[in-house]
This record gives C-alpha cells, structure tokens and sequence, in this order.
C-alpha cells in the first residue's frame, strides 16, 4: 500500500508492519529514494516496477534492509557506523551478543533462518549532510543509542520527521543487544523531540500527527520505568539470569523458552551497564547490588 503524504512524500505499508517488517517512506524527487526497505516481495515488486534510484537504510537491521537486494539497480546508503553490518553477515551477528550470552548457535540459525548475507553499501553517510534529492531536501540526523549507526532523516520544510526506530510504540524502544547504549537512545530520543517536527513517519507505527511532543517523552519514560523496576528488584543482590526472569519486556504472555530469555537478559544487561556507569549499581561475582 502506498499513501500519499504530500507531493513529494509517500509512506509504503506492507500487510505486516512489526518485525521482520517495517514501514517505508518514498521520495519522489529528482531521485526516486525510499527509506528502508522492510517491505514485503509484492510492495519490493511494485517498487522495482517504479524504477528506484537510491535506497537509504536508517540502520541495519533486517527489518529495515531485508529488500536491498530485491528493488532493481538501486545504491545503497547508510550511515557509516552501520555500514559494516549491512555489508558483513558476520559483523551484523557479532552486534546481537549471540556469541558473548553463549548462545552462538541461536546466532546461525538467526542468520539462516532470513537468509541474511554480506550485501554492499554504496554510500556512507554522516551526521548534518543535506540530501537534496529535489523537491524535497533530507537532513541526516545521527541518533545512536538503537543501533551505532542509526539516523533519522529530517525534512525541514514540510516539518517531516522520518524517525525509523524511534518508533513511537507503545512497546517502547528496542535496545536488547550489545550494540545498543540506551544512554545515547535517550538523548537520540530527546533530539528528535527538540526538532518539533509537524509529522512524524516512524518504522513501526507509520504517521503520528497527534501529541507528538508527549509522545516522545512517553516513549522516553518506558526506558526509564524499567530502569526503576530492576533498582526495585535490588532490594536484593540477583544475578542477570534472575533479573532477566522479571520478563520486564515481553511480558509473561510469552513462553519463557530459550529465545526470549536470550532478549530478556540482554535487555537487563543493557539497563546495567547505565546503572552501573551512575554509580547506582556494583557488580560482584555473578551478581548486582545496589549502592
Ligand atoms: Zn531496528
């Protein structure tokens, strides 16, 4: 499905729009451009029928890049942080810490299971560049924290923000593996903020027109309401494994089985590391304490 936004801009909506899925945005300028490629084969199809020139990935995931290869004789850009994850499947793996919670296998069988391979980046982006792609003008906008490398890309005119993984969910922000610093997420969430963009188009709830400016801080406060769940927890000293099996963020609706313990723990590691680094908690042997 592709919805016009205005002249210039369209937003790409496949059937499914969460995970291994994600909403795209077109770019109908001088240059045919589209912003992630999460789309299913029948929209890749459309697209490819359209003719595309360039595609921009906001990051590496899967979700964001999984039609790269399938849109025609496009060029890829990414930012350059991310770059060495589209182009390596073995760099992307190492980013997920399969291999530092032991659990390398799971690694394979994620890598398998999408068909993932090393896949070639055109274009390094960095921080401040305009895209002047026409009648519409991009800022890249470098907002760390979800991914090293990830961007949201700011049309200053029209006051369009495409804010690719700061999502806008009400799941919250996704930081359960190695290569995430939530303390960079929030600042990246507060930059988007301070931008008071009009629109916003996110990866994973496509338009938000309404209470962007609560919706931000909503989005924001979901880190920081776990962060005060594990402090909670600390009453007592307790071991990544027994935090992780707080579920704090699939929740008990999920089976607990390996896959989702795997999330759950590095998610906890994630809240930690920002603990520790405030000097609110210790690690000792295999386990935390708060100070
Ligand atoms: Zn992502």
């Amino acid at each position: 499905m592709i919805i016009p936004v205005n002249r210039y801009l369209y937003v790409v909506q496949s059937e499914q729009i969460s995970f291994p899925y994600c909403v795209s945005v077109l770019v109908e300028g001088s240059q045919r451009v589209l912003i992630d490629s999460g789309c299913s084969q029948e929209v890749a199809s459309e697209l490819r029928g359209r003719g595309l020139d360039v595609v921009i990935n906001t990051h590496f995931h899967w979700d964001h890049s999984r039609q790269n290869q399938n849109l025609g004789p496009v060029e890829v850009w990414c930012h350059h942080l991310d770059a060495p994850a589209i182009r390596s499947a073995e760099n992307f793996i190492a980013r997920y810490g399969f291999k530092d919670f032991g659990a390398e296998d799971m690694g394979k069988m994620f890598l398998k299971y999408h068909g993932i391979e090393d896949r070639p980046v055109h274009r390094e982006l960095n921080d401040g560049e305009i895209l002047d792609l026409g009648q519409v003008c991009l800022r890249v906008i470098h907002t760390p924290g979800h991914t090293p490398g990830h961007c949201v890309f700011f049309d200053e005119y029209h006051g369009i923000l495409l804010s690719g993984d700061i999502d806008l969910t009400a799941w919250g922000p996704w930081y359960l593996h190695i290569c995430s610093d939530l303390d960079d997420y929030i600042s990246s969430i507060e930059k988007c903020r301070e931008l008071k963009p009009r629109l916003v188009i996110s990866g994973h709830k496509g338009i938000v027109d309404q209470d962007i400016q609560a919706r931000f801080l909503a989005y924001r406060d979901s880190i920081l309401r776990k962060e005060e769940k594990i402090l909670a927890s600390l009453q007592q000293p307790l071991s990544i494994e027994e935090l992780g099996a707080l579920r704090l963020f699939y929740g008990p609706q999920n089976q607990f089985d390996s896959y989702i313990q795997f999330w759950e723990r590095q998610g906890v590691y994630m809240h930690l590391q920002r603990l520790i680094k405030q000097g609110r908690v210790m690690e000792e042997g295999n386990l935390y304490y708060r100070t």
